[in-house]
């Protein structure tokens, strides 16, 4: 076996309950897993202070001295374990408010210690509390004493013992214990043209680096390599699926398409949907398979661009699926839909967890005799029961809301598996969605059809509410209609921001009836509740919609014209650009206004000023990527695909671009890597392949 697969328990000094807690919570399961197990920092271990020379900041230091007396001292809640510290000048004080009984059994009194931690100034005395500690004469011995790694870690790891130590420890063990070098991984020819340090210096200094230069050139190194054989999975992923996998031959364009282009459409398409058409043409009239991501701003006209591949689908002889991840968005799908096929010869069903017996039984019929051209729904169309006559075409609005598993189970729901459509309206920047979506094609809605008013987005505080209602009051007047929305259902006991019942009732006051109607609309109501609800104010019964994010997604009543957010501060960037893609659907001038407290965090307020300043979906992604990162951008679905171990999505682009460019000429060039010169490559996609399973989420 290769023994950086041994399992972690058998490294000298780990035993199976450490063994565990390293799975637990660093997922390290192997010394392969211990090695790539990279620092998040460096630290300059070479200069000491003395206590009476200490910066009055909070800056991290380090000391030599004796630790002289540990007690245990009682406050308010719980017990502190106080440390009392002299460099042979001057004493202070270490303090610990976790994990006292490791430590007591750790420490020994008038021993040579060398401390390091971040300072706290109290009252003009200084402490560290929880210093990394270690004795002189093992720090004396260790690997490295100018740079240190700084590893992360987690409370229950230092509750336990797991130091910083400890795992310095663990990987000087392990990089003594490992004879054999580590393989090369990376072709010379790529070595050369970036000048890149071999991997077995690369990997001990990226743990022990003898100094800062040479910790650089590991770091190059290692990312380039992270990233490099990144997208020539996803590469070659690709490749295969185009050679392996056949797909539906939709060869002509019949009378649906051309009756629906010809009459029925209401509008010119702008030349960024008629682009879009073409390129989803190409797909799937060239036998292979399609797999495209359709991003588009909110509003951009996704959906008419759907509908007619799916007419497309129906000339040939097949049918389509549209999925959609909230019954509210699966309904509207299925009501514009249906109106804008009017008389076409086009039978169309829906299919939501709220649907009846009955219903699903006729529904079933129809999609089995191929009687039914398009099926609308939520998740429950992807259920194994749902079967299909023969599926040729699938549209997945909103993917962001829909895991990648969900889509992999579309491509079971035929022998063939169906053109896939992924459509989105939460830009991602391009050279994510170069990662994440690499096994993808992209196509960009980038306009939006003409005479869209732009939104003016205001940001007021709530002791403006009054203003603001006023505000509301003459749109209303003016026959317009008003979104207003909460960041939650549930009453939260910690936070202190007004829950939806609450804004109702305050609503309510503000706008008495029978002059003002108001509709409330939660994830918690009844199915037919929120039906009732949402149809009372898409025929303008109701002037106001109370409501939570359940509205976010692709909720279309174009009459509505001002979108109110409560407590804009408690959303992201995203969700709150998606909440203000629901107005200026219409002809009418529209707002978003977004209410906050006084008390705003620099994030939130970068949030809000981005909001303010830009319209923009793809500036807003830029900046979000940049507030959140890249996992939490994507949910936690996708985020497997981002848990780079050394490279940065963001602040490594650079390094993202080469290696991808890389990947693409070396595959073009040996697209089976067979050449001599890529022998490492073969063999390190092997072992991946073998051991690592992160790929199998994707598609
Ligand atoms: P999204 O991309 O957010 O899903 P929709 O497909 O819901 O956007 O389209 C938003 C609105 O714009 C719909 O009312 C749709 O009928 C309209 N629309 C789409 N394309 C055009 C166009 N080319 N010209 C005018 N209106 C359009
Ligand atoms: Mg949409």
């Amino acid at each position: 076996m290769d023994p950086l697969q041994t399992p972690i328990e058998y490294l000298k000094g780990v035993g199976p309950s450490r063994a565990n807690l390293l799975k637990q919570e660093l997922s390290i399961y192997t010394f392969q897993d211990l090695l790539h197990f990279f620092p998040h920092r460096y630290i300059d271990r070479s200069t000491f202070f003395k206590i009476k020379n200490l910066p009055k900041n909070s800056s991290e230091v380090q000391i030599k001295g004796e630790l002289i007396k540990l007690e245990m001292k009682r406050q308010k809640k719980g017990k502190r374990l106080v440390g009392t510290f002299t460099d042979g000048e001057r004493n202070m004080e270490l303090v610990w408010f976790r994990g006292h009984k490791w430590i007591k059994e750790s420490l020994k009194l008038n021993i040579n210690y060398v401390i390091f931690g971040r300072l706290n100034w109290y009252a003009n005395q200084p402490s560290i509390p929880h210093p990394e500690m270690e004795t002189l004469e093992n720090f004396d011995k260790g690997f490295s004493k100018s740079l240190q790694a700084v590893y992360p870690s987690t409370e229950k790891l230092l509750n336990k013992g797991i130091s910083q130590r400890v795992i310095i420890k663990m990987l000087q063990e392990l990089l003594i214990s490992l004879k054999k070098p580590f393989p090369e991984t990376l072709p010379e020819d790529l070595r050369t043209k970036y000048k890149l340090i071999d991997k077995n210096t690369a990997l001990k200094n990226i743990h022990f680096p003898d100094n800062q230069d040479i910790l650089t050139a590991a770091q190059n190194r290692l990312k380039y390599e992270e990233l490099f054989f990144i997208q020539l999975q996803l590469l070659i992923k690709n490749l295969q699926r185009k050679q392996k996998i056949k797909g539906f031959f939709f060869e002509k364009i019949g009378d649906k398409f051309n009756t629906f282009f010809n009459k029925n459409l209401p509008f010119e398409l702008t030349d960024a949907q008629k682009k879009v058409i073409r390129e989803i043409r190409k797909d799937i009239g060239n036998g292979q398979q399609m797999n495209r991501l359709l991003q588009g701003d909110v509003g951009s006209g996704k959906t008419i661009v759907a509908l007619m591949v799916m007419l497309i689908a129906a000339d040939n002889g097949f049918q389509s699926c549209l999925m959609a991840p909230t019954e509210i968005l699966a309904k509207q799908h299925f009501q514009s839909i249906k109106s804008l096929i009017g008389d076409l010869d086009i039978t169309i069903g829906l299919l939501t967890g709220g649907s009846k017996k009955a219903e699903r039984i006729q529904l079933a019929d129809q999609l089995e005799s191929g009687d039914l051209n398009i099926l609308i729904g939520t998740h429950a169309v992807i259920e194994d029961k749902v079967q299909f006559k023969n599926l040729g075409f699938a549209v997945v609005d909103e993917q962001h809301r829909f895991g990648v598993a969900q889509r992999a189970k579309l491509w079971r729901k035929n022998t063939t598996p169906p053109h896939v459509l992924v459509m989105t309206a939460t830009p991602i920047p391009r050279t994510l969605a170069m990662s994440v979506y690499g096994d993808l094609d992209i196509s960009v809605i980038d306009e939006l059809p003409p005479g869209r008013k732009k939104i003016k987005t205001l940001h007021r505080f709530d002791s403006n509410r009054l203003k603001v209602f006023k505000f509301i009051a003459d749109q209303i007047q003016r026959g317009q209609q008003i979104y207003i929305v909460y960041p939650l259902i549930k009453e939260s006991e910690k936070m202190d921001y007004k829950d939806l019942m609450d804004g109702y009732e305050s609503i309510v006051r503000a706008f008495p009836s029978p002059r003002y109607q108001i509709s409330i609309l939660h994830g918690k109501m009844p199915t037919k509740d929120k039906d009732y609800e949402m149809e009372r104010f898409i025929n303008k019964q109701t002037q106001i919609m109370v409501a939570t994010t359940v509205i976010e997604v692709g909720v279309n009543v174009p009459n509505a014209s001002v979108m109110v957010i409560e407590s804009a501060e408690r959303f992201g960037l995203s969700q709150l650009h998606q909440l203000r893609g629901r107005v200026g659907r219409g002809n009418d001038q529209s707002y978003c206004i977004l209410m906050s407290s006084h008390k705003l965090s620099t994030e939130a307020k970068t949030r809000l000023e981005t909001m303010t300043a830009t319209t923009d979906g793809f500036d807003i992604a830029e900046v979000d990527l940049r507030l959140r990162g890249p996992g939490d951008l994507m949910g936690t679905q996708q985020s497997g695909v981002l848990q780079l171990k050394i490279a940065d999505i963001i602040k490594d682009n650079q390094w993202l671009k080469i290696a991808r460019s890389d990947a693409q000429a070396l595959l073009l060039d040996d697209p089976k890597l067979e050449a001599q010169k890529n022998t490492p490559l073969r063999q390190t996609l092997a072992k991946m392949k073998a051991y690592q399973n992160i790929w199998n989420y994707i598609s």
